[in-house]
């Protein structure tokens, strides 16, 4: 039974559950590894295994553990697989995971500089070297939840740019509706931040792409002058570095021109491939990115962290204050040349996330991510070659680990792919997915796992020659 007392994690006795939780989680994800890529039962065994947990009285630890990582790995889509070519959601890297130990234990208070000295100059001094990767320094910013929070802030910034009374007296100070423009394959969480931000989704026009599935720079201008002619007030361009369905990389430079002829906050969306700064090789593909206004890297994506860190970065510190300024009498108080993360973020207590990211700089340092982003590039060509050898027709052209490919005879058969799909993952076999890519159905798959090979590669192929046979 339950002692009514917590254990401490360096008594002997918590030193042991904890050992005990590391090894049961061991053979998880030896498990895991071995085992089909997605399992997706029914509610009806989680609902019965949860009901007749006592929450009340308390259970015994191993019973409680052992259960809940042996229903972690039998209901789950395991990310963490090799042979998961999904949605950028990556296997973290092992200093990720110590760094959320050392933050659990520690569990500094980020919303002040003098709470935390060292937890917030870590994170300033990563943020600081990303941002100087992009070519974006000096910058200021924040560790946020993830891309979209990253996104909300870059709206919030250039609303609070465009319209110095929207910070104090709102939106129903502004004279004109306000409008952002995005393409049409940028990542739609627009429609969630427009609402919450009170411009509403009409303020968001998602911008045709064109054949290469990059943000037409002609549709936009035409857009924004429609816009304007209507009595509109256009005020944020986004451009996605890395669609999350086709891994294409708008026109940088030339939307930069644009939003700096219109008048437009420059946000680039680089959640997933702004990865691709600390690979030398191929940073050349984010050229023009060095002229936003704002960034959003997510670094629970392609740099291989746990779930929930993005970062949002921006070179104008002075809107950032305005944007988030605050201050509260029962807050300790500010320290010159310091920074107060809950006067210039929208966090206020927050977990010490920027550790996860600095602790793999700091020992496996840029060159094991240039390391790690070349070989997913390579492994991702592999694919591609593979799969047009099989008679696949590729449909998106990046040179990004993302492959998204049809039957030639199928292209517009959403249906067929969809069942294709879900043969694959109803094999265990591997995980892929289906999307829409203007008027064509498509196969996608990424490369996602930094330990994913070409074995895997071909385990998938196989198992996609297996689909189209079963599913003529
Ligand atoms: C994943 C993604 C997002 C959203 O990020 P979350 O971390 O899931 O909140 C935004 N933009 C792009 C381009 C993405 O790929």
């Amino acid at each position: 039974m339950t002692s009514a007392t917590w254990p401490r994690s360096t008594d002997p006795i918590g030193r042991e559950h904890v050992r005990a939780a590391l090894d049961l989680l061991d053979g998880t994800t030896n498990g895991i590894l071995q085992g089909p890529v997605a399992c997706v039962p029914g509610q009806g065994t989680l609902h019965a295994w949860l009901d007749a947990l006592d929450l009340e009285g308390g259970n015994d630890p191993h019973d409680v553990i052992s259960a809940t990582l042996k229903h972690v790995r039998g209901a789950n889509v395991h990310t963490t697989h090799r042979r998961y070519f999904g949605l950028f959601n990556p296997a973290p890297i092992i200093w990720g995971e110590v760094a959320d130990m050392i933050a659990a234990r520690v569990n500094p208070q980020l919303a002040v500089w003098s709470h935390a000295p060292a937890a917030v100059e870590v994170e300033e001094h990563t943020l600081r070297f990303i941002a100087r990767h992009l070519g974006i320094a000096p910058a200021m910013g924040c560790f946020t939840s993830g891309g979209e929070e990253a996104n909300r802030c870059a709206v919030h910034v250039g609303l609070a740019r465009a319209f110095p009374r929207y910070a104090e007296d709102g939106i129903r100070s502004l004279e004109r509706q306000p409008v952002l423009y995005a393409s049409e394959l940028s990542h739609l969480a627009w429609l969630k931040i427009a609402p919450m931000l009170g411009i509403g989704r009409a303020a968001v026009r998602l911008v045709p792409v064109d054949a290469e599935l990059r943000l037409d720079v002609h549709a936009l201008q035409a857009q924004i002058r429609q816009d304007r002619t209507a009595g509109l007030q256009p005020f944020f361009v986004c451009a996605t570095a890395g669609t999350t369905s086709a891994g294409t990389i708008d026109p940088l430079t030339e939307i930069a021109h644009i939003a700096a002829s219109e008048g437009l906050h420059f946000h680039v969306d680089a959640a997933w491939a702004g990865a691709v700064a600390l690979c030398r090789p191929w940073k050349h593909l984010l050229t023009g990115i060095a002229r936003a206004d704002s960034v959003t890297v997510d670094a629970h994506k392609w740099l291989s962290q746990p779930m929930g860190i993005g970062m949002f970065l921006t070179p104008h510190p002075a809107a950032l204050q305005h944007a988030f300024g605050v201050s509260a009498s029962y807050m300790p108080g500010s320290i010159a040349d310091t920074r107060d993360y809950y006067r210039s973020s929208p966090m206020w207590s927050r977990r010490w996330v920027g550790l996860r990211l600095f602790l793999s700089l700091a020992v496996g340092g840029r060159v094991t991510f240039e390391a790690q982003i070349a070989r997913d590039i390579e492994l991702g060509h592999h694919l591609r070659a593979r799969l047009a050898q099989s008679g696949w027709e590729v449909v998106n052209r990046t040179e990004l680990p993302i492959v998204c490919f049809t039957d030639a005879t199928r292209a517009r058969d959403a249906a067929w792919h969809e069942s294709v799909a879900e043969h694959v993952v109803q094999s265990g076999d591997a995980w892929i997915s289906t999307v829409r890519l203007r008027s064509q159905s498509a196969l996608r798959a990424c490369i996602t796992n930094w330990q994913s090979g070409l074995d895997d590669v071909t385990h998938l192929v196989d198992s996609l020659e297996r689909a189209r046979a079963t599913r003529a």
